[in-house]
């Protein structure tokens, strides 16, 4: 994918989140079995229903909890890019955005 196709899907995310998109940022999966359940659930859905993938990841726009996570400190951001890593997601992000499948 292009930069520019990149940057438009990036800023079209950012507002379906301004657009107030509520999306499933709870429970957090605490365990490896839950990830993985969470991961193939986002397997099961089509590839281009971008709503439905970011409400199942429970993707928000700005840092999350009493720890503040966000995409900046997480192990599948790629800050050069600004795009997250993870195969089941695969889509341009901010750093400070966060989602339940955050890895440090
Ligand atoms: S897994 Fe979630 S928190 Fe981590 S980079 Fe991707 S979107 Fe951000």
């Amino acid at each position: 994918m292009q930069n520019d196709q990149e940057n438009a899907l990036r800023n079209r995310i950012a507002k379906m989140m301004a657009d107030g998109l509520q999306t499933q940022t709870e429970p957090f999966p605490e365990t490896d079995r839950e990830f993985g359940q969470l991961l193939a659930e986002l397997r099961d859905l089509p590839a281009e229903d971008l709503k439905a993938r970011l409400v199942v990841s429970g993707f928000v726009d700005k840092p999350y909890g009493p720890d503040q996570m966000r995409c900046q400190e997480c192990m599948y951001y790629l800050v050069h890019r600004k795009w997250c890593d993870l195969p089941e997601l695969a889509v341009p992000v901010e750093p400070d955005w966060w989602c339940r499948l955050w890895r440090i």
